[in-house]
Parts: C-alpha cells; sequence; structure tokens
C-alpha cells in the first residue's frame, strides 16, 4: 500500500510499504477514506534533522473498518468510522472522567500515526473508534469534511473551551487562527460565551471565525494587542483558548486575562520553560492537554455535525490525492490553505 513518508525537511514523498496487520485482539484495519495534513505535522516536515523515508505523523482519518481483532464488538466490517488521534480505552479514570486523550493505560501516551496512507492499524478500537451512520456515499464532500475534524480539531478546539470552562456569557479570546482556532470559536459559542474574539492576522481567517460566531478580531500581537483586546472587552477575558503551541500564545493568552481568569491550551507546546508558579500573581487557572476526541464525539460533536448545528469543515480549504501530499504540505507551510484535506478512492 501507499504512505506519506518524509524525504527531507520541507519535502514529503510517497512509499510503498506492507499493509498493517491485526497484532492485538482490541486492534482493527481501517481504509482511509479521507484523511489530513495537521498544524503538528509541519513541526516534522520543517525538521531539518528528519531521517529519510520517516513515517508521516498523519494522525487525523476517517474510513472504512476492514477487519477487527476477536475483542473488537462495537465495529465490524464494512462500517464507517472515525479514527481519532486519541485512543482511549473507555474504562480507566482518565477515560471515565472525560479524558481519554490522556488514558491511563496509555504508556507515554499513544496517539496515532502513519494516517496518511491507504490503511492503518488502529489500536484500543473497541471503545475509542467512533462509528458513522450509513456509507461515505450518503454524505456530501462538506459534510465528509465536518466528519474528518471530528478526528481531531473539532474536538481540539471543543477542549480548549471545556479545560478553559467556558461558561455562559464569558467573554473568550482565541489565540491561533488555524484549524484549531477555527474551531475553538465555534466550541466558546457551543458553550454560550457573549463574546469572542479572534486573535487574527489574515482576513479569511477573520472572516470565517466572524461567521462561526467571532464577535470581533484583534489583528494586533503582544502588548498592543492585548491592549485592544482589553479595550473592545472593558477589562481583561475570563477566558483565553490558546491554540498555537508557541510561548508567544501562552504571553498572550495570560495577557488577555483579568486576574482570576481560565487558561486553556491545546496547542501542542514547544516550549519547556514555564515554571508553574509564573501564574501566581494573577489567580489564573491554567489547563490543557491532549483533547477527549472519542468523548466529545460520542456525547455530542458528532450530533451537531450531523443535524448541522455546527459547520467545522470550513477549514479544509483545499483537498488533494494522496499522489499530491508534497503539495498539501508546501500550502500548509506557506499557510496558503487553512487545512489540506487527503482524498482517497
Ligand atoms: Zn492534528
Ligand atoms: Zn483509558
Amino acid at each position: 500500500m501507499k504512505s506519506a513518508v518524509y524525504t527531507k525537511a520541507g519535502q514529503v514523498g510517497l512509499a510503498t510499504i506492507e499493509r498493517p496487520q491485526i497484532i492485538e485482539a482490541d486492534d482493527a484495519i481501517i481504509r482511509i477514506v479521507r484523511t489530513c495534513v495537521c498544524g503538528s505535522d509541519l513541526w516534522s516536515y520543517r525538521n531539518p534533522e528528519i531521517e529519510e523515508g520517516h513515517s508521516n505523523s498523519g494522525h487525523e482519518a476517517i474510513g472504512i473498518v476492514e477487519e477487527v481483532g476477536e475483542a473488537v464488538t462495537t465495529v465490524k466490517p464494512g462500517d464507517f468510522v472515525i479514527a481519532p488521534f486519541t485512543h482511549g480505552c473507555g474504562q480507566c479514570d482518565a477515560c471515565r472522567a472525560g479524558y481519554d486523550g490522556t488514558c491511563d493505560r496509555h504508556i507515554g501516551n499513544n496517539w496515532s500515526g502513519g494516517v496518511q496512507a491507504e490503511y492503518i492499524r488502529f489500536h484500543f478500537a473497541n471503545w475509542a473508534l467512533v462509528k458513522i451512520p450509513g456509507q461515505p456515499s450518503d454524505y456530501s464532500e462538506g459534510m465528509l469534511k465536518s466528519l474528518l475534524t471530528l478526528a481531531d480539531v473539532m474536538p481540539t478546539g471543543y477542549h480548549a473551551a471545556r479545560v478553559a470552562n467556558v461558561q455562559k456569557g464569558d467573554k473568550v479570546v482565541v489565540i491561533g487562527d488555524g484549524a484549531v482556532g477555527q474551531c475553538a470559536v465555534i466550541a466558546a459559542k457551543m458553550r454560550g460565551a457573549s463574546q469572542i474574539i479572534l486573535m487574527s492576522r489574515h482576513e479569511d481567517r477573520q472572516q470565517m471565525a466572524l461567521e462561526s460566531g467571532a464577535t470581533a478580531v484583534v489583528a494586533e500581537r503582544g502588548e498592543e494587542g492585548i491592549a485592544k483586546v482589553r479595550e473592545i472587552l472593558g477589562g481583561g477575558a475570563d477566558a483565553a483558548l490558546e491554540c498555537v503551541g508557541t510561548e508567544a500564545a501562552v504571553d498572550q493568552a495570560l495577557g488577555v486575562l483579568h486576574n482570576g481568569g481560565r487558561l486553556g491550551f491545546v496547542g501542542v507546546p514547544h516550549y519547556n520553560n514555564r515554571a508553574l508558579g509564573s501564574t501566581f500573581a494573577q489567580n489564573i487557572s491554567v489547563a490543557g492537554g491532549s483533547a477527549s476526541v472519542t468523548t466529545y464525539d460520542k456525547q455530542f460533536l458528532l450530533k451537531a455535525v450531523l443535524d448541522g448545528n455546527i459547520n467545522p469543515g470550513r477549514v479544509f480549504t483545499s483537498s488533494y490525492k494522496l499522489e499530491d501530499i508534497d503539495q498539501a504540505y508546501k500550502d500548509m507551510d506557506e499557510r496558503k490553505t487553512i487545512k489540506a484535506m487527503i482524498v482517497l478512492d
């Protein structure tokens, strides 16, 4: 089967590799129907030390179950499913508390990889996979896009709002105008925020967020951006949703909050120097991590998409064949597209 591999920094190619097999009883083999490039994949793509032939870090897909291990009872071959990037077991304390993105049974955690391919082996399939009614041919391309967001970016945006405890009437600021930031705007609206400000310098992304429920956009960064937010809100924000993963984004998020505010962070951290205690004088609550994809999808996000109440699929502003995946990464890297979808036959 074909799978995307990194050939060198800034280049992705296709390799022919062996089709994955069932290894554990709780595995499923899934034929990929749609996958995509994530903002987080760009860290591998840009890495000058990446070794040639390194497996892709793709981790978001919808597809058809081909084969299941003997312990899998919830899905069967032929079922259409969301393949979350997370693999909650559904039984441990973390999963039962609604934190299946960091399942207690995972050793060092256990996210998907290599999903930009024709087939994948999906572990902890019995609980983690999310069944979609019907078959791909029952859905419009726009609906397939929204279903694909349920593998990562929509639940991740939602997670930022959940861990920041966004409540009805809250004033919320979203840092990051990529796919996750856009989904965080949708999530803040779902949870009843009264004001939602997106920090963004790109007109198309500002427009998309305004259509999804943002009430204002702020293009300025740093101190200037913080001042602008405070001017619009008439004070600090109740919650800041950090969807980038850089220290500058965390600083921005902390800067817009009033004392006692809440920071939810879901940008994969590319810093390691933030000390617990740095927010002591502000009484800031800080929480974040890997999204509870299966929990949110099963409880309300799949229904919200199928009912047409949310349309997160709009973040996919371009589509490519697997053969053209190098272009998909390039366009993401150059910010020509918000999120690149890969269509498999
Ligand atoms: Zn992702
Ligand atoms: Zn678990």
